[in-house]
Protein backbone atom coordinates (compact mmCIF):
# COMPACT_ATOMS: atom_id res chain seq x y z
CA UNK A 1 0.00 0.00 0.00
CA UNK A 2 1.05 3.57 -0.64
CA UNK A 3 2.63 5.33 2.50
CA UNK A 4 0.23 8.12 1.57
CA UNK A 5 -2.83 5.90 1.56
CA UNK A 6 -1.90 4.83 4.84
CA UNK A 7 -1.76 8.20 6.11
CA UNK A 8 -5.05 9.30 4.86
CA UNK A 9 -6.98 6.55 6.81
CA UNK A 10 -4.86 6.08 10.23
CA UNK A 11 -7.08 9.12 11.55
CA UNK A 12 -10.59 6.97 10.55
CA UNK A 13 -8.74 4.25 12.54
CA UNK A 14 -8.52 5.73 16.23
CA UNK A 15 -9.19 9.71 15.90
CA UNK A 16 -12.62 9.35 13.86
CA UNK A 17 -13.67 6.21 14.54
CA UNK A 18 -17.66 7.33 14.21
CA UNK A 19 -20.11 5.22 12.47
CA UNK A 20 -21.04 6.48 9.06
CA UNK A 21 -24.80 5.80 9.86
CA UNK A 22 -24.65 6.90 13.21
CA UNK A 23 -26.87 10.10 13.05
CA UNK A 24 -26.53 12.18 15.68
CA UNK A 25 -23.33 12.09 17.17
CA UNK A 26 -20.36 14.08 15.95
CA UNK A 27 -17.99 11.05 15.69
CA UNK A 28 -20.46 9.85 12.90
CA UNK A 29 -20.82 13.02 10.89
CA UNK A 30 -16.98 13.08 10.92
CA UNK A 31 -17.68 9.66 9.48
CA UNK A 32 -20.12 10.53 7.35
CA UNK A 33 -18.43 13.42 5.53
CA UNK A 34 -14.77 11.27 5.01
CA UNK A 35 -17.69 8.41 3.10
CA UNK A 36 -19.27 11.18 1.15
CA UNK A 37 -16.22 13.13 0.13
CA UNK A 38 -14.63 9.37 -0.87
CA UNK A 39 -17.80 8.75 -2.93
CA UNK A 40 -17.10 11.74 -4.65
CA UNK A 41 -13.81 11.47 -6.01
CA UNK A 42 -14.30 7.71 -6.89
CA UNK A 43 -17.07 9.03 -8.51
CA UNK A 44 -15.68 11.89 -10.61
CA UNK A 45 -13.03 9.21 -11.74
CA UNK A 46 -15.42 7.07 -13.95
CA UNK A 47 -17.50 10.25 -14.62
CA UNK A 48 -20.41 8.27 -12.73
CA UNK A 49 -22.83 10.06 -10.43
CA UNK A 50 -21.54 9.83 -6.67
CA UNK A 51 -25.12 7.80 -5.57
CA UNK A 52 -24.26 5.02 -8.35
CA UNK A 53 -21.24 3.93 -6.03
CA UNK A 54 -21.77 1.09 -4.09
CA UNK A 55 -18.99 0.05 -1.83
CA UNK A 56 -18.36 -3.28 -0.79
CA UNK A 57 -15.06 -5.51 0.08
CA UNK A 58 -13.30 -6.05 -2.89
CA UNK A 59 -14.64 -6.75 -7.09
CA UNK A 60 -15.33 -10.21 -6.52
CA UNK A 61 -18.25 -9.46 -4.33
CA UNK A 62 -19.19 -6.47 -6.31
CA UNK A 63 -19.16 -8.93 -9.77
CA UNK A 64 -21.56 -11.49 -7.49
CA UNK A 65 -23.70 -8.67 -6.64
CA UNK A 66 -23.92 -7.81 -10.04
CA UNK A 67 -24.48 -10.50 -11.66
CA UNK A 68 -26.40 -12.72 -8.92
CA UNK A 69 -28.31 -9.29 -8.10
CA UNK A 70 -29.83 -8.72 -11.50
CA UNK A 71 -30.74 -12.31 -12.48
CA UNK A 72 -32.69 -12.61 -9.03
CA UNK A 73 -34.15 -9.81 -9.60
CA UNK A 74 -36.12 -10.67 -12.78
CA UNK A 75 -38.95 -12.52 -13.79
CA UNK A 76 -38.87 -16.10 -14.75
CA UNK A 77 -38.80 -15.56 -18.13
CA UNK A 78 -36.36 -16.46 -20.51
CA UNK A 79 -33.05 -14.73 -19.88
CA UNK A 80 -29.72 -14.89 -21.81
CA UNK A 81 -26.21 -13.25 -20.75
CA UNK A 82 -23.27 -13.16 -22.54
CA UNK A 83 -19.42 -13.01 -21.21
CA UNK A 84 -16.25 -14.15 -22.52
CA UNK A 85 -14.09 -17.36 -21.67
CA UNK A 86 -11.04 -15.05 -20.24
CA UNK A 87 -12.87 -13.09 -17.89
CA UNK A 88 -12.18 -13.65 -14.13
CA UNK A 89 -13.18 -16.88 -11.84
CA UNK A 90 -15.48 -14.46 -9.82
CA UNK A 91 -17.66 -13.46 -13.19
CA UNK A 92 -17.31 -16.77 -14.68
CA UNK A 93 -18.47 -19.07 -11.43
CA UNK A 94 -21.03 -16.13 -11.00
CA UNK A 95 -22.28 -16.82 -14.29
CA UNK A 96 -22.25 -20.73 -13.69
CA UNK A 97 -24.19 -19.72 -10.53
CA UNK A 98 -27.18 -18.21 -12.40
CA UNK A 99 -26.80 -20.89 -15.15
CA UNK A 100 -27.64 -23.36 -12.45
CA UNK A 101 -30.75 -21.09 -11.75
CA UNK A 102 -31.81 -21.61 -15.13
CA UNK A 103 -29.69 -19.13 -16.83
CA UNK A 104 -28.81 -19.07 -20.46
CA UNK A 105 -25.20 -17.90 -20.63
CA UNK A 106 -23.18 -17.51 -23.68
CA UNK A 107 -19.25 -17.70 -22.86
CA UNK A 108 -17.51 -16.32 -26.63
CA UNK A 109 -14.04 -17.23 -27.46
CA UNK A 110 -11.38 -14.92 -28.11
CA UNK A 111 -8.60 -14.90 -30.72
CA UNK A 112 -4.92 -16.39 -30.38
CA UNK A 113 -3.60 -12.81 -28.47
CA UNK A 114 -6.68 -12.62 -26.51
CA UNK A 115 -8.76 -10.29 -27.93
CA UNK A 116 -12.67 -10.51 -28.31
CA UNK A 117 -13.98 -9.40 -31.73
CA UNK A 118 -17.01 -6.83 -30.94
CA UNK A 119 -18.86 -8.56 -34.01
CA UNK A 120 -18.61 -12.18 -31.82
CA UNK A 121 -21.37 -10.09 -29.34
CA UNK A 122 -23.53 -8.65 -32.25
CA UNK A 123 -23.64 -12.52 -33.58
CA UNK A 124 -24.30 -14.08 -30.09
CA UNK A 125 -27.17 -11.91 -29.53
CA UNK A 126 -30.46 -13.65 -28.98
CA UNK A 127 -34.11 -11.44 -28.09
CA UNK A 128 -34.15 -12.05 -24.72
CA UNK A 129 -30.21 -11.13 -24.04
CA UNK A 130 -30.06 -9.20 -20.98
CA UNK A 131 -26.38 -8.44 -20.37
CA UNK A 132 -23.18 -8.06 -22.27
CA UNK A 133 -20.09 -8.64 -19.19
CA UNK A 134 -16.40 -8.01 -21.08
CA UNK A 135 -13.72 -7.09 -18.34
CA UNK A 136 -12.04 -3.87 -19.42
CA UNK A 137 -8.59 -5.62 -18.81
CA UNK A 138 -7.24 -8.94 -18.34
CA UNK A 139 -5.47 -10.12 -15.19
CA UNK A 140 -3.52 -12.50 -16.53
CA UNK A 141 -2.38 -11.54 -19.83
CA UNK A 142 -3.04 -7.72 -19.74
CA UNK A 143 -5.06 -7.90 -22.95
CA UNK A 144 -7.28 -4.49 -23.28
CA UNK A 145 -10.97 -5.30 -24.63
CA UNK A 146 -12.60 -3.23 -26.91
CA UNK A 147 -14.64 -1.61 -24.45
CA UNK A 148 -15.88 1.39 -26.44
CA UNK A 149 -17.10 -0.31 -29.08
CA UNK A 150 -18.97 -3.06 -27.26
CA UNK A 151 -20.62 -0.25 -25.32
CA UNK A 152 -21.90 1.07 -28.18
CA UNK A 153 -23.31 -1.89 -29.68
CA UNK A 154 -25.27 -2.23 -26.14
CA UNK A 155 -26.40 1.04 -26.20
CA UNK A 156 -27.83 0.40 -29.94
CA UNK A 157 -29.44 -2.93 -29.05
CA UNK A 158 -30.64 -1.68 -25.69
CA UNK A 159 -28.89 -3.89 -23.75
CA UNK A 160 -27.07 -3.74 -19.88
CA UNK A 161 -23.06 -3.42 -19.82
CA UNK A 162 -21.08 -4.43 -16.95
CA UNK A 163 -17.18 -4.34 -16.93
CA UNK A 164 -15.32 -6.02 -14.37
CA UNK A 165 -12.67 -2.79 -14.67
CA UNK A 166 -10.40 -3.89 -11.68
CA UNK A 167 -7.35 -4.21 -14.01
CA UNK A 168 -8.39 -0.86 -15.43
CA UNK A 169 -9.27 1.84 -12.75
CA UNK A 170 -6.81 4.39 -12.19
CA UNK A 171 -4.64 2.69 -15.20
CA UNK A 172 -6.63 3.79 -17.61
CA UNK A 173 -9.09 6.89 -18.19
CA UNK A 174 -12.93 5.08 -17.72
CA UNK A 175 -15.75 7.35 -18.26
CA UNK A 176 -18.96 5.16 -17.48
CA UNK A 177 -20.94 7.48 -19.68
CA UNK A 178 -19.17 7.16 -22.77
CA UNK A 179 -18.64 3.66 -22.82
CA UNK A 180 -21.86 3.14 -22.01
CA UNK A 181 -21.21 0.93 -18.92
CA UNK A 182 -24.04 0.40 -16.58
CA UNK A 183 -22.44 -1.95 -13.81
CA UNK A 184 -18.65 -1.85 -12.98
CA UNK A 185 -16.17 -3.39 -10.70
CA UNK A 186 -13.23 -1.83 -8.85
CA UNK A 187 -10.95 -2.91 -6.12
CA UNK A 188 -8.51 -0.74 -4.05
CA UNK A 189 -5.81 -3.33 -3.56
CA UNK A 190 -5.20 -3.50 -6.80
CA UNK A 191 -3.90 0.76 -6.67
CA UNK A 192 -1.73 0.94 -4.15
CA UNK A 193 -4.74 1.27 -1.53
CA UNK A 194 -6.00 -1.52 1.04
CA UNK A 195 -7.50 -5.20 0.90
CA UNK A 196 -11.00 -5.74 1.35
CA UNK A 197 -12.91 -2.35 -0.06
CA UNK A 198 -14.18 -2.39 -3.72
CA UNK A 199 -16.79 -0.49 -5.41
CA UNK A 200 -19.82 -1.64 -7.61
CA UNK A 201 -21.11 1.20 -9.97
CA UNK A 202 -25.01 0.66 -10.53
CA UNK A 203 -26.68 2.96 -12.85
CA UNK A 204 -30.11 4.64 -11.44
CA UNK A 205 -31.15 6.52 -13.95
CA UNK A 206 -30.93 5.65 -18.37
CA UNK A 207 -31.77 2.98 -17.26
CA UNK A 208 -32.74 2.01 -13.89
CA UNK A 209 -30.76 -1.13 -13.00
CA UNK A 210 -32.12 -2.89 -10.36
CA UNK A 211 -30.23 -5.57 -8.17
CA UNK A 212 -31.41 -8.09 -5.71
CA UNK A 213 -28.79 -7.13 -2.71
CA UNK A 214 -26.54 -10.25 -1.92
CA UNK A 215 -26.84 -9.17 1.71
CA UNK A 216 -29.98 -7.86 3.92
CA UNK A 217 -29.87 -5.73 7.06
CA UNK A 218 -29.58 -2.39 8.20
CA UNK A 219 -30.17 -1.38 3.93
CA UNK A 220 -26.89 0.37 3.81
CA UNK A 221 -25.66 1.83 0.31
CA UNK A 222 -29.49 2.54 -0.60
CA UNK A 223 -30.05 -0.78 0.31
CA UNK A 224 -27.80 -3.05 -2.02
CA UNK A 225 -25.10 -3.68 0.38
CA UNK A 226 -25.94 -3.78 4.30
CA UNK A 227 -23.63 -3.71 6.77
CA UNK A 228 -21.62 -1.09 8.78
CA UNK A 229 -19.11 0.92 6.31
CA UNK A 230 -15.81 0.48 6.08
CA UNK A 231 -14.59 4.08 6.78
CA UNK A 232 -10.67 3.77 6.59
CA UNK A 233 -11.20 1.54 3.66
CA UNK A 234 -13.10 3.73 2.10
CA UNK A 235 -11.24 6.43 2.72
CA UNK A 236 -7.91 4.96 1.69
CA UNK A 237 -9.59 3.67 -1.55
CA UNK A 238 -9.93 7.63 -2.78
CA UNK A 239 -7.18 8.37 -1.56
CA UNK A 240 -5.49 5.37 -3.74
CA UNK A 241 -7.44 6.30 -6.50
CA UNK A 242 -6.50 10.07 -6.49
CA UNK A 243 -2.90 9.28 -6.56
CA UNK A 244 -3.19 6.77 -9.62
CA UNK A 245 -4.85 9.50 -11.55
CA UNK A 246 -2.39 11.75 -11.03
CA UNK A 247 0.43 9.99 -12.29
CA UNK A 248 -1.27 8.17 -14.69
CA UNK A 249 0.28 9.08 -18.02
CA UNK A 250 3.34 9.53 -16.82
CA UNK A 251 3.53 5.80 -15.26
CA UNK A 252 2.30 4.58 -17.93
CA UNK A 253 4.93 5.54 -20.51
CA UNK A 254 7.27 4.60 -17.90
CA UNK A 255 5.83 1.40 -16.78
CA UNK A 256 5.44 0.43 -20.75
CA UNK A 257 9.62 1.34 -21.30
CA UNK A 258 10.33 -0.81 -18.36
CA UNK A 259 7.85 -3.95 -19.52
CA UNK A 260 9.55 -3.59 -23.10
CA UNK A 261 12.91 -3.95 -21.96
CA UNK A 262 12.23 -6.87 -19.86
CA UNK A 263 10.75 -8.42 -22.38
CA UNK A 264 13.64 -7.65 -24.88
CA UNK A 265 16.44 -8.87 -22.12
CA UNK A 266 14.81 -11.96 -21.61
CA UNK A 267 14.25 -12.86 -25.30
CA UNK A 268 17.46 -11.94 -25.65
CA UNK A 269 18.90 -14.78 -23.01
CA UNK A 270 16.21 -16.92 -23.46
CA UNK A 271 15.95 -19.28 -26.71
CA UNK A 272 12.75 -19.60 -27.42
CA UNK A 273 11.06 -17.15 -25.37
CA UNK A 274 7.38 -16.08 -26.89
CA UNK A 275 5.13 -13.62 -25.31
CA UNK A 276 1.36 -14.44 -24.37
CA UNK A 277 -1.25 -11.96 -25.27
CA UNK A 278 -1.85 -8.76 -27.57
CA UNK A 279 1.55 -6.99 -28.46
CA UNK A 280 -0.28 -3.77 -28.26
CA UNK A 281 -3.55 -3.95 -26.78
CA UNK A 282 -2.51 -4.33 -23.12
CA UNK A 283 -1.71 -3.07 -19.81
CA UNK A 284 1.37 -1.18 -19.45
CA UNK A 285 2.25 -3.02 -16.49
CA UNK A 286 1.59 -7.00 -17.91
CA UNK A 287 4.24 -8.85 -19.40
CA UNK A 288 3.03 -12.94 -19.61
CA UNK A 289 5.73 -15.13 -21.43
CA UNK A 290 5.93 -18.62 -22.15
CA UNK A 291 9.54 -20.29 -22.06
CA UNK A 292 9.11 -23.78 -23.19
CA UNK A 293 10.75 -26.59 -21.27
CA UNK A 294 10.55 -25.40 -18.13
CA UNK A 295 7.81 -25.91 -15.65
CA UNK A 296 6.89 -22.96 -14.31
CA UNK A 297 6.36 -23.81 -10.99
CA UNK A 298 9.93 -24.46 -10.79
CA UNK A 299 11.06 -21.52 -11.74
CA UNK A 300 8.81 -19.57 -9.24
CA UNK A 301 10.14 -21.72 -6.17
CA UNK A 302 14.18 -21.44 -7.40
CA UNK A 303 13.86 -17.59 -7.74
CA UNK A 304 11.39 -17.54 -4.81
CA UNK A 305 14.00 -15.53 -2.12
CA UNK A 306 14.43 -12.48 -5.19
CA UNK A 307 12.05 -12.18 -7.11
CA UNK A 308 8.16 -12.77 -6.58
CA UNK A 309 5.77 -13.38 -9.93
CA UNK A 310 3.52 -15.64 -11.14
CA UNK A 311 1.78 -18.21 -12.68
CA UNK A 312 -0.87 -17.17 -14.61
CA UNK A 313 -3.64 -16.17 -11.90
CA UNK A 314 -3.14 -15.30 -8.25
CA UNK A 315 -6.80 -15.33 -7.72
CA UNK A 316 -7.38 -19.03 -7.90
CA UNK A 317 -6.71 -20.70 -4.24
CA UNK A 318 -7.60 -24.09 -5.43
CA UNK A 319 -4.76 -26.49 -6.83
CA UNK A 320 -3.30 -24.80 -9.59
CA UNK A 321 -5.72 -23.84 -12.02
CA UNK A 322 -4.10 -24.22 -15.47
CA UNK A 323 -4.89 -20.84 -16.24
CA UNK A 324 -8.43 -20.57 -18.37
CA UNK A 325 -7.00 -17.97 -20.03
CA UNK A 326 -3.78 -19.02 -21.72
CA UNK A 327 -5.92 -22.19 -22.55
CA UNK A 328 -8.40 -20.14 -24.17
CA UNK A 329 -5.71 -18.16 -26.58
CA UNK A 330 -4.89 -21.97 -27.34
CA UNK A 331 -1.92 -22.61 -25.70
CA UNK A 332 -1.06 -26.69 -25.50
CA UNK A 333 -1.12 -27.68 -21.86
CA UNK A 334 2.77 -27.89 -21.88
CA UNK A 335 3.09 -23.90 -22.53
CA UNK A 336 -0.05 -23.38 -20.09
CA UNK A 337 2.78 -24.94 -17.20
CA UNK A 338 5.71 -23.08 -18.80
CA UNK A 339 4.26 -19.68 -18.68
CA UNK A 340 4.62 -17.21 -15.91
CA UNK A 341 3.53 -13.76 -15.49
CA UNK A 342 5.84 -10.32 -14.54
CA UNK A 343 3.81 -7.66 -12.87
CA UNK A 344 5.54 -3.86 -13.12
CA UNK A 345 4.56 -1.21 -10.86
CA UNK A 346 5.68 1.80 -9.27
CA UNK A 347 8.56 0.32 -7.05
CA UNK A 348 9.76 -1.55 -10.18
CA UNK A 349 12.79 0.64 -11.68
CA UNK A 350 15.49 0.08 -14.29
CA UNK A 351 17.83 -2.05 -11.60
CA UNK A 352 15.02 -4.13 -10.69
CA UNK A 353 14.44 -5.08 -14.29
CA UNK A 354 17.85 -6.00 -14.68
CA UNK A 355 18.17 -8.28 -12.26
CA UNK A 356 15.29 -9.44 -12.50
CA UNK A 357 16.48 -10.78 -16.21
CA UNK A 358 19.21 -11.94 -15.52
CA UNK A 359 18.21 -13.96 -12.54
CA UNK A 360 15.73 -15.66 -14.51
CA UNK A 361 17.68 -16.17 -17.37
CA UNK A 362 19.78 -18.15 -15.41
CA UNK A 363 17.47 -20.40 -13.62
CA UNK A 364 16.06 -21.05 -16.74
CA UNK A 365 19.68 -22.06 -18.04
CA UNK A 366 19.54 -24.39 -15.27
CA UNK A 367 16.24 -25.77 -15.05
CA UNK A 368 16.78 -26.45 -19.08
CA UNK A 369 20.00 -28.68 -18.21
CA UNK A 370 18.21 -30.78 -15.36
CA UNK A 371 15.25 -31.60 -18.20
CA UNK A 372 16.98 -32.25 -21.31
CA UNK A 373 20.64 -33.54 -19.40
C1 LIG B 1 -8.31 -8.92 -8.57
C2 LIG B 1 -9.42 -9.03 -9.54
C3 LIG B 1 -10.73 -9.35 -9.13
C4 LIG B 1 -11.05 -9.67 -7.68
O1 LIG B 1 -10.87 -8.55 -6.89
P1 LIG B 1 -10.83 -8.66 -5.27
O2 LIG B 1 -10.96 -7.26 -4.83
O3 LIG B 1 -9.49 -9.26 -4.98
O4 LIG B 1 -11.95 -9.52 -4.85
C5 LIG B 1 -11.72 -9.40 -10.07
N1 LIG B 1 -11.46 -9.14 -11.36
C6 LIG B 1 -10.23 -8.83 -11.81
C7 LIG B 1 -10.01 -8.53 -13.26
C8 LIG B 1 -9.17 -8.77 -10.91
O5 LIG B 1 -7.95 -8.46 -11.36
Amino acid sequence: MDPRVLEAMAPYFTQFFGNADSKHHVFGRIARQAVAAARDTIANAIHADPGDICFTSGATESVNLAIKGLFDCGSNSPRHFITVATEHPAVLDSFRRIEAAGAEVTRLPVDARGLLDPQQIADALRPHTQMVSVMAANNEIGVLQPVREIGALCRERHILFMSDATQALGQLPLDVQTLNIHLLAGSAHKIYGPKGVGLLYCRRRDPKVTLRPLLDGGGHERGLRSGTLNVPGIVGFAKALELSLEVMATETARLRALRDELFQLLAQGIPGLRLNGHPDHRLAGNLNVCIPGIVNESLIIALAEEVAFSIGSACSTTAVDPSHVLRALGLSSPDVNASVRFGLGRATNDAKVRHTAQAVIAAVARLRRQTFG
